[in-house]
């Protein structure tokens, strides 16, 4: 029979935090899911990890067999990940966390409850931030906060937050999104009809780094940037209009200063290159974000795969 609850956990170089977080989360399952109605399963996606993490899920996999283990040939990012398990949930409410335990599982019949009521997406809204997360960590979830409000038109305090529910046919409807570029929150919001937040405690990442590098984060930031909205586009040319307008008015400018200055000396060179040099640069951060819509489009048109799974292990 099919569970009632899928939770869904991408896991990459997590050794330190797997122990733990196996037991809390055992715990709050035995606690709130144990009558045969609510019957659960959890699907952990190995994202080519290089520490033991593997080798752990294969060892609680082995034992339980509520719980699948999803093993993608290399690391493909933690999107791809989820994706990677979504693909596998059964249950008809599914839930995404961290397996760092930054999101306490704790939290999970509190997102459930929520979804019970009616609600086809329910986000985790991170309390109490915390802050000694680095400020180039802390610094761009704003700004992916701020520019997901904007294209998606669905307010949310917090976007970032991977303790999340969703109904099965969200689910099912972001499996069929085949773009490789997906930021999963935003993506849910446009299938859903029912969005909403529930406040969540959150806590330090328990052991272990950030696998966030500014590199990964920048990366994210453009497949927000550019895959939900063609307005990057559009500014482009709205800021071309009003340049150039403004080059024409310039233009007149010195034309009548010719006429009233005709001895007029070349004292505005300078001038003209820190414009140039301004527009110099317009024009390359232009070039790269037309660039980037290219090269997403190269991608598209190829239709490689999102990610490659090994092995799905799971024991009878
Ligand atoms: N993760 C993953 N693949 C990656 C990077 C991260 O599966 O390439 C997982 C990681 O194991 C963790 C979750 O995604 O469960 C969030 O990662 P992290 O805590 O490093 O991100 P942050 O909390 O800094 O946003
Ligand atoms: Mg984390």
């Amino acid at each position: 029979m099919d569970p009632y609850l899928s939770i869904v956990i991408p896991i990459f170089n997590e050794e330190e935090n797997i122990p733990a977080l196996w037991s809390r989360l055992s715990n709050v399952l035995a606690g709130h899911f144990s009558d045969p109605g609510k019957s659960w399963e959890i699907i952990f996606t190995d994202d080519g990890s290089r520490d033991r993490s593997l080798a752990m899920l294969l060892e609680i996999a082995k034992g339980e067999p509520r719980v699948k283990v999803v093993e993608f040939s290399r690391n493909y990012g933690q999107h791809s990940a989820i994706f990677g398990a979504f693909a596998e949930v059964r249950g008809q409410i599914v839930v995404t966390l961290d397996a760092d335990l930054q999101n306490p599982p704790e939290e999970i019949p509190k997102l459930v409850a929520k979804v019970e009521e009616g609600f086809d997406v329910v986000g985790g809204w991170r309390q109490g931030r915390q802050h000694n997360d680095s400020f180039f960590r802390t610094m761009p979830s704003k700004i992916v906060n701020a520019i997901t409000r904007k294209t998606t038109g669905v307010f949310l305090h917090d976007y970032g937050c991977m303790l999340r529910a969703y109904r099965r046919n969200i689910v099912d409807a972001m499996l069929l999104c085949k773009e490789r570029s997906s930021f999963i929150p935003a993506l849910a919001n446009s299938f859903a009809k029912r969005v909403t937040e529930v406040p969540v405690a959150h806590a330090e990442r328990a052991a272990g780094t950030s696998k966030y590098g500014l590199w990964k984060l920048i990366n994210l930031q453009f497949d927000l940037l550019t895959s939900f909205s063609l307005l990057p586009l559009q500014m482009l040319s709205v800021f071309g209009v009003i340049t150039a307008a403004i080059g024409f008015l310039l233009f007149l400018g010195l034309v009548a200063y010719r006429f009233v200055h005709p001895e007029g000396t070349a004292q505005g060179v300078f001038t003209l290159f820190a414009i140039l040099f301004f527009f110099v640069g317009c024009q390359f951060v232009a070039f790269g974000l037309l660039g980037e819509y290219i090269g997403r489009i190269y991608q598209e048109v190829r239709d490689r795969p999102r990610y490659m799974v090994k092995k799905v292990h799971q024991a009878q």
